[in-house]
């Protein structure tokens, strides 16, 4: 089976194209998936001026990019149609949303083949079977842009758990905003990656959020976090003396991966699960991946991440998950299926 998966929910705009083959033992959508293609456009550059992903834009911009992407797609795994459309329908921004699943309506209306709704995070989690082979019992932790979520994740063509969200702002847009408070430009995440290499983290104390005695276990708050450098900054400049760029960030910075990797393993060591898959664009991060993988060693745990271009927002982890839900004996979305921009992860496909 060929499924395609088509992907707007923020500034990319992904088609990509799976083949999956069953593996014939017991049900719940076990199987292989290869990557044949995987075409993003994004809008990346137009928003950088304003600081922040502009919806207006972005949707335009979907609409530019979806059919020339969706034709290299099909370029380049040198097919005609796929079996099978699987395409987000949330969360994400309402307006880009809408260009992928009319998109989406359209080619699966003039092909005949059926139309499978998805969440965008069960992508993020599905896409490392392309890299790792089959997904075991896991614990997901997505952080990007848009997403700070811990998941709990059985089987994934079943609906997923989530344990805990962020309360405030996702951890990538923490990033975005304290890189612009140093005038490090945007998107600022890895920026702030390279000044934090030459700095000290252990030079300010910055705050961890929600992990008092009191606090939810697996829910997560950056804005404090943010204030707090946005104070540090503003102390020195009263008092005149210059801010340490690097020792900010690498500060700011340990501050986040400490918080994400504390509360990811401590999901993993509570429901005795011993895999751990990072997903998102944050998960870039150098210092995120070395401390996950610092206390991944120590708990036991072991730790999956897919290579960045898999970990961004692109169509093959739309396809790769439509792959596992359509394995695991999903009937088909209406045609009149709609967008679902706070879609909740609970439900993994409709
Ligand atoms: P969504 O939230 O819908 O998944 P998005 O476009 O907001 O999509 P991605 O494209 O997955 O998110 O990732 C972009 C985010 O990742 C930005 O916030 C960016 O600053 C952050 N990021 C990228 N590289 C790094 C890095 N090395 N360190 C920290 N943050 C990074
Ligand atoms: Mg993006
Ligand atoms: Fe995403």
């Amino acid at each position: 089976m060929i499924v395609m998966g088509i992907e707007s929910s923020c500034d990319e705009t992904g088609v990509g194209i799976v083949r999956w083959e069953p593996d014939g033992i017991g049900d719940g959508g076990r199987g292989t998936a290869t990557l044949l293609a995987d075409e993003v456009a994004s809008s990346v550059d137009e928003h950088a001026r304003f600081g922040g992903v502009v919806p207006e834009i972005a949707s335009r911009a979907h609409l530019e990019a979806i059919v020339p992407t969706m034709q290299r797609a099909r370029a380049a795994a040198d097919i005609d149609r796929p079996d099978a459309i699987a395409v987000t329908i949330g969360p994400g921004l309402a307006g880009a949303l809408l260009v992928g699943v009319a998109a989406a309506k359209a080619y699966a209306l003039a092909w005949d083949v059926p139309l499978f709704a998805m969440n965008h995070l069960g992508g993020h989690v599905a896409v490392d079977t392309l890299e790792h082979g089959p997904m075991p019992e896991c614990v997901a932790l997505l952080v990007s842009g848009g997403h700070t979520h811990l998941l709990h994740v059985t089987d994934l063509a079943r609906p997923i758990t989530e344990l805990g969200t962020t309360v405030d702002d996702a951890a990538g847009e923490a990033f975005d905003k304290v890189a612009r408070l140093l005038d490090l430009g945007f998107p600022g995440g890895p920026a702030l990656d390279r000044a934090a290499a030459a700095g000290d983290p252990g030079a300010i104390a910055f705050p961890r959020g929600m992990t008092g005695p009191r606090d939810a276990r697996y829910d997560f708050s950056f804005s404090g976090l943010k204030t707090a450098v946005a104070r540090h900054v503003e102390k020195c400049e009263r008092s005149g003396t210059a801010v340490s760029v690097p020792d900010v960030a690498a500060s700011f910075q340990e501050a986040v991966a400490d918080v994400l990797t504390m509360k990811a393993i401590r999901a993993c060591t509570d429901l005795g699960v011993d895999t751990l898959v990072l997903g998102g664009g944050a998960t870039a991060n150098s210092r995120i991946r070395s401390m996950a993988q610092e206390r991944c060693a120590d708990a036991g745990v072991t730790l999956r991440v897919p290579r960045p271009r898999l970990c961004t927002d692109n169509g093959v982890m739309i396809a790769t998950l439509g792959a596992h839900v359509i394995g695991g004996g999903a009937e088909p979305s209406p045609l009149t299926v709609a967008t679902d921009p706070g879609m909740s992860v609970q439900v993994s496909q409709l």
